[in-house]
């Protein structure tokens, strides 16, 4: 089964050992989750702050796409006079 190796590897992935700087240069943090996240991979509309549409919504309560075709609350059925 497993094979035990003395150390306890801290969740070391196998993945390649990428140079730090270089991946940190190309990644943001999200202001909001903190989480380092790729830009263009952002669905936020705001993608150098946000990594995804939710943390931009989650922190602004709205979404800058959600503005575009923000309407005011209006009563779907006007009540018949
Ligand atoms: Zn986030």
């Amino acid at each position: 089964m497993s094979t035990l190796i003395g150390d306890r590897s801290d969740e070391e992935s196998p993945a390649a050992p990428l140079p730090r700087n270089a991946e940190i240069l190309a990644m943001l943090r999200c202001t909001r989750c903190k989480l380092s996240y790729m830009p263009s991979k952002s669905t936020s509309t705001l993608r150098l702050t946000y990594c995804s549409f939710l943390c931009e919504l989650g922190d602004l309560g709205f979404s800058m796409s959600g503005l575009e075709h923000m309407q005011r609350a209006i009563p779907e059925a006007p009540a018949p006079a």
